[in-house]
């Protein structure tokens, strides 16, 4: 590569949101490059099924607050614009390997925790209903496919038959054909600094010692986008950090050669996405995924949670997944910001963008927030809407502190039956009561004002680090609000 090149817009990272990006700014015709390494080390993108989930990702919680709306109401318009996005990819690639399920099929059983599952099902019908989008109330039994083991068997069941799901793998890589067919550049490596000059971005410096040369920087690297941040400490400290969304998925061969035709999913529960298998590719299936708040990345699977995850797609969605051969056991981080919403456009460094902090659904809002971000990116008028997650901002609070805390309880709660525990007689109460005890006390010690979103809430009763980014973070945007 030439030392020193120029580019209109620098991206740091190939998951699939620069990707998409940069796909997007490339066809303004702008010169842009992308970096990354090629084995997308810690990526999200890589490890996701994945669910073009919106309707399915619905919660009663997510449902309260104009923020949670808000996020759903992004999911509804990018899964509008995938059908075009997909055609528009380029001659000679196939939209039929992208696309992989038809339809998705929310089953509620009896594994989850009542106050969850049955509430979240409910939530994710009214809202189908709500937005007039087509469903049917099915017959679990009539899903032929599913064959669970009987204890856990679904008593009710939807189908969603424009929810479908895509070959995240195959996505990158047509993504990063066609960003090359129309001329955008490649860059194997890694960003390692930012470099300004009078207030304003001039330079990524790469893992090679080049200098890429641009006033617009994109960090849109994931979880890691966080390393780039530190590097300018006062740029960072308002803009809420990164953590990873730990999350394990498997490939796995069926006995019989047979996959399902949609995606099988619970809905969301147990600070997870709920548990989904969709059909990857001939006789293989996906089956995802755990999520475990971490303050580091994770690139090696925990044991505990492989079998966590195969153990309930054997026993809830089919019993002879046992007898399949499993593939591949994949990693991935999602980007999870510390108030648990996307961190959406320019900082207070003048031509530093993020672009990151999409949890759970990056995928699926991938060809919308492409677009906008491209607007914004280029000086042009984009959804207003994206100005509520704009990356320096005092910690969004969409829930009270009880419910924050009930919320907790509750996952906590929905973690062990998932697990197949077994409460002896009179300790439902004592565990449910000590437990909201435990983080009322824990919240009221921690912080006056904010609350961190639940599963933060319980990654920071166990892990320090989290619980220091936390209160770093609460106390430079107090000072902030002081000045
Ligand atoms: C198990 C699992 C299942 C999921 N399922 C779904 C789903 O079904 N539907 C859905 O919509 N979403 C799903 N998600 C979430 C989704 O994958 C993420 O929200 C999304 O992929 C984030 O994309 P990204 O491009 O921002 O980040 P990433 O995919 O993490 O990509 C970041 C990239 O940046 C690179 N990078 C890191 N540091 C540097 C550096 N210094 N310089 C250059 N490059 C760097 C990394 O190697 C990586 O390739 C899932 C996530 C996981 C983990």
């Amino acid at each position: 590569m030439k030392t020193n090149q120029t580019f209109d817009v620098v991206i740091v990272g190939n998951g699939v949101l620069g990707l998409s990006l940069a796909l997007t700014l490339v066809r303004r015709k702008l010169r842009v490059a992308l970096v990354g390494e090629s084995n997308r080390p810690w990526a999200a993108s890589t490890a996701a099924g994945a669910m073009l989930g919106c309707f399915g990702e619905v919660t009663s919680t997510l449902l309260k607050s104009k923020y949670g709306r808000l996020k759903h109401e992004f999911a509804v318009r990018a899964v509008g614009l995938w059908d075009d996005w997909l055609n528009e990819l380029g001659d000679g690639l196939s939209i039929d390997d992208i696309r992989v399920a038809d339809g998705t099929v929310v089953i509620h059983n009896t594994v989850g925790y009542s106050k969850i599952d049955d509430v979240n099902f409910e939530a994710i019908r009214k809202s189908l209903i709500e937005y007039n989008e087509q469903f049917e109330d099915i017959n679990p039994a009539d899903v032929k496919w599913l064959d669970p083991d009987s204890g856990s068997r679904p008593a009710k069941a939807i189908y969603i038959p424009n929810e479908n799901a895509i070959n995240s793998i195959k996505l990158l890589q047509d993504l990063e054909k066609s960003f090359i067919t129309y001329g955008g550049t490649l860059i194997t490596d890694s960003g390692i600094r930012i470099e300004s000059n009078a207030g304003v971005v001039d330079a990524l410096v790469l893992d090679s010692g080049e200098r890429l040369i641009s006033n617009k920087i994109v960090l849109a690297a994931g979880v890691k986008s966080q390393d780039l941040l530190d590097n300018i400490p006062d740029v960072a400290e308002r803009i809420p950090r990164l953590v990873s969304g730990y999350g394990v998925s498997a490939l796995v061969s069926t006995k019989d050669g047979t996959t399902p035709n949609s995606v099988i999913r619970t809905p969301n529960r147990a600070f997870a996405c709920g548990l989904h298998l969709l059909p990857r590719s001939k006789g293989e299936v996906y089956i995802g995924a755990t999520n475990v708040i971490s303050p580091k990345v994770v690139d090696a699977p925990l044991i505990e949670d492989v079998i966590f995850l195969l153990e309930c797609a054997h026993r809830q969605v089919r019993k002879d997944l046992s007898k399949g051969n499993i593939n591949c056991i994949q990693v991935g981080n999602r980007p999870v910001s510390l108030d648990g919403f996307p961190l959406l456009g320019e900082t207070d460094l003048n031509g530093l963008w993020i672009m990151t902090g999409t949890y759970r659904d990056g995928l699926t809002l991938s060809p919308y927030l492409s677009r906008e971000m491209a607007k914004l990116i280029c000086g042009e008028v984009a959804d207003s809407d994206l100005e509520m997650f704009k990356p320096v901002r005092s910690p969004i609070q969409p829930l009270t502190r009880d419910e924050v805390i009930q919320e907790t309880v509750e996952h906590m709660l929905a973690t062990g039956y998932e697990s197949d525990w077994r409460i002896p007689a009179g300790w439902h109460n004592l565990i449910e009561y000590n437990l909201h005890t435990e983080y009322e006390k824990f919240v009221k010690n921690f912080d006056s004002v904010y609350t961190p979103p639940a599963e933060l809430l319980e990654a920071s009763t166990k892990d320090r680090n989290i619980l220091k980014m936390l209160y770093k973070y609460y106390n430079a945007v107090r000072q902030s609000e002081l000045v």
